[in-house]
């Protein structure tokens, strides 16, 4: 089995009780249903206390947070369950978090949430460099349409190239734009040239005068913190950056293939772009906002999916208004 992950994926390293917004606060921990078990079970003071804080809502487990924190969370900034208990312990999601596994059969693509503070620094910070690519044993036949893959993969190659091909605004509105042609192909039609002067051209034409902000269609979804909140009330516009490039790549290279499930590439475009105008737009520390901008909305699947369903009927989402606000701001 082939295995795909980034330069920078083995060199992750949790920052534990150094971590400035930890992933022990603020979210509900969901338990899988073999560790809950094995929670249920447990005698003792930490099985008393694991009994008294699992809840389950809709069939699933979840561990209640307590003012604002996981209850397992110990001042020292450890993990109570770990300490006591081991590694081996921990739900899935403790074990796994920030590490992304997206399993296609006959190959693994990893990658890291740039919720977690430590993953979003790499992601921002070390250089772009291909993917390293490893074989391992096992693996499944593929479980995926092999035709559509092998469009998606050619097409983000090059939508990463074109990521570095022009000033930054310019790139994204031409990878807007390139998104249809991949979608084009995606949906059965020819590669046709890519011209990217005249696609800038069309950028410009399409581009809105009036735009709208993307602050109040991100005030509509579901918040999880009341400093987002404050946050998307009172933006601190900051300018085009180096890292707001690492920013679409790391979107590029987590959603594009997704488009495999359900062959829908454009709204997935527009989700890595409008976050990149959206980091942009709310300003201040540029590794701070985007770890918790990744917090509030890629760690949401009801958030990640209301924005791709905007894609296509939001007013602030429309290619005038995204457009608009890349080449005419
Ligand atoms: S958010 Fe990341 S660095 Fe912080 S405690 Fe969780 S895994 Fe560790």
């Amino acid at each position: 089995m082939k295995i795909v992950k980034p330069h920078y994926f083995d060199r992750f390293q949790c920052l534990a009780g150094a971590c400035p917004d930890s992933c022990c606060q603020e979210w509900e921990v969901q338990i899988d249903e073999a560790t809950a078990q094995r929670y249920l079970a447990l005698g003792g003071d930490l099985g008393d206390a694991l009994r008294h804080h699992l809840y389950t809502d809709d069939g699933e487990f979840y561990l209640r947070i307590t003012d604002r924190r996981c209850p397992m969370w110990r001042l020292d900034g450890l993990c109570r369950i770990q300490a006591e208990l081991g590694e081996s312990a921990l739900s899935h999601v403790c074990r796994e978090f920030p590490r992304l596994r997206h399993d296609y059969g006959d190959f693994l693509e990893l990658g890291l949430e740039m919720s977690c503070p430590e993953a979003a620094r790499l992601i921002l910070t070390e250089p772009d460099k291909p993917f390293l690519t490893e074989e391992a044993a096992g693996g499944d036949a593929p479980e995926y349409d092999t035709e559509a893959m092998t469009v998606l993969l050619r097409t983000r190659q090059k939508a990463l190239a074109i990521l570095q091909s022009h000033s930054l605004p310019q790139a994204l509105a031409l990878l807007l734009l390139y998104a249809y042609q991949a979608q084009n192909q995606l949906d059965g039609g020819e590669e046709v040239p890519w011209e990217p002067e005249t696609e800038l051209a069309l950028a410009k034409q399409f581009a809105a005068k009036e735009m709208l902000p993307l602050t109040d269609f991100y005030a509509g979804l579901e918040i999880l913190t009341s400093r987002w909140a404050e946050r998307l009330h009172s933006p601190t516009p900051g300018g085009w950056c180096e890292e707001l490039r690492a920013i679409a790549r790391y979107g590029i290279e987590r959603y594009w293939l997704q488009a495999v499930s359900d062959y829908d590439l454009v709204c997935r475009s527009k989700l890595v772009i409008a976050s990149c105008l959206l980091i942009r737009q709310l300003g201040g520390n540029i590794l701070e906002t985007a770890q918790i901008y990744s917090k509030e909305i890629e760690n949401s699947a009801e958030n990640v999916e209301a924005i791709l369903d905007g894609a296509y009927t939001h007013p602030a989402l429309t290619d005038a208004n995204l457009l608009g606000l890349l080449i005419n701001k």
